[in-house]
């Protein structure tokens, strides 16, 4: 049953089972999925609701601190699970790529402060003054080359994240799993992986590039929104898990049968959970989770 058909004592009885399980599993949440808090609402609010990890947003950590943000997330006994973002190389155009990638290793320097292991690296769509997606890649690809020689020294993975293809223009141009590690494999050690349900649940290579990219012991990351039956905008209007047509639980199950072993995060651009108050919106996630996911990391 979906948990808005559900009357409120139910609800919050499943709320809470959720969150009693979330104290001992593996889940977290992505801070864009509470995007009107500070830093600072969104790790009490994210720890309140019984999660323990936050992948933070640079722009949240500066108007924080750097020092003030670490201090305040373990003070809540979260761990930070991630770091947003590095890249979009190409969506300023050809001119603007120096100072894209002097950006990316503002904010790979950020995230190792932080403690983040990996950033999440999405590398920017078509070149505004060009329609070839072919040139686009080849800029894309020679500025994370560049960038990633920085991450290594920092010991920071780059998490190579895919979008769905509706993200070609303005977003990415890597657009499924395959290119994803195609293009670590090019690239070489130091590079790492996002799987996003929501991007990459359509494709029926997925499974084995997946499998590919643990054999490669890639996979940093893994990301969870479900997609809507029909959905109303193609950036911000994600799914709940749960909510939607994803079989969540078997993409869970082809990651933990990969070897990873990492955080189930939750991350929701939509404008319909932001509009909802934090607490509600986190135990409706907390309660989707319960219903839509197996054991974290277990996928059963
Ligand atoms: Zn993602």
């Amino acid at each position: 049953m979906s948990v808005y058909l559900m009357d409120a004592e139910s609800f919050m009885d499943h709320a809470q089972r959720g969150r009693e399980r979330h104290m001992s599993e593996k889940i977290t949440i992505n801070q864009i999925t509470v995007s009107s808090l500070s830093l600072p609402e969104a790790a009490a609010a994210i720890s309140s609701a019984g999660f323990r990890g936050i992948t933070v947003w640079r722009d949240k950590v500066e108007a924080t601190g750097i020092k003030t943000s670490k201090n305040i997330i373990s003070d809540h006994g979260l761990e930070v699970t991630g770091f947003c973002l590095a890249g979009l190389f190409t969506q300023k155009g050809r001119d603007a790529v120096r100072g894209q990638t002097d950006d990316a290793r503002r904010s790979i320097d950020i995230a190792a402060e932080l403690g983040a292991k990996s950033i999440v690296t999405v590398v920017g769509g078509l070149l505004p003054e060009s329609k070839s997606i072919d040139e686009a890649r080849s800029v894309a690809f020679d500025a994370l080359a560049e960038t990633l020689e920085h991450a290594r020294e920092a010991r920071v993975v780059l998490a190579l994240e895919a979008l769905h293809p509706m993200y070609v223009p303005d977003w990415s141009v890597v657009n499924s799993l395959k290119e994803a590690n195609d293009w670590c494999d090019r690239l070489g050690p130091g590079m790492g992986m996002v799987v996003d349900t929501y991007h990459v649940w359509w494709d029926s290579t997925a499974p084995a590039e997946i499998a590919r990219a643990g054999k490669a012991g890639r996979l940093t990351d893994f990301h969870v929104a479900d997609w809507l039956f029909q959905t109303s905008s193609l950036l911000l209007d994600r799914g709940i898990p749960g909510e939607g047509v994803i079989d969540l639980r078997m993409w869970q199950r082809l990651m933990k049968d990969a070897g990873f072993d990492g955080w189930t995060e939750v991350e929701l651009f939509s404008e319909r959970v932001w509009a909802m108050p934090a607490a509600e919106a986190l135990a409706a996630i907390s309660a989707g989770c319960t219903e839509s996911l197996g054991k974290a990391g277990t996928g059963r």
